[in-house]
């Protein structure tokens, strides 16, 4: 969608921290995280929210998740996360193109 951020975002016309990409999806972190980390997960694809989306494009985006997860793990020692959809204004959805708030939970981090 023309003047959607994210899409923005996916397309390159809008700078952000990027810190996974595949085919389908980008990660990338928060411009106000609620932790040290804290990432979105968005398809390429401009879908709304949970409810557009079909089933095979959010697996898609949960394979998205998953390495940014993993990733985590692996680099910084990440053992707690909240990882979390709103979709609708009254869950707090603000950006509406589809996101996954991956939002790691640090009992310290270095
Ligand atoms: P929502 O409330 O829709 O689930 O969350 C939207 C999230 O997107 C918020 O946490 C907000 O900080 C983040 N966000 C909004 N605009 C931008 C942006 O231009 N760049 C980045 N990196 N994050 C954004
Ligand atoms: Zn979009």
């Amino acid at each position: 969608m023309v003047d959607c951020i994210f899409c923005k975002i996916a397309r390159g016309e809008v700078p952000a921290q990027k810190v996974y990409e595949d085919e389908q999806t980008i990660a990338f972190l928060d411009i106000k995280p609620q932790s040290e980390r804290h990432t979105l997960v968005i398809p390429k694809r401009h879908f709304v929210n949970m409810f557009d989306v079909p089933a095979e494009e959010l697996a898609k985006v949960m394979v998205g998740v998953k390495a940014v997860v993993k990733m985590y793990e692996q680099e910084f020692g990440m053992r707690h996360v909240n990882v979390v959809c709103n979709s609708g204004e009254l869950a707090g959805q603000e950006v509406f193109h589809l996101h996954v708030h991956v939002i790691p939970r640090w009992e310290s981090f270095a």
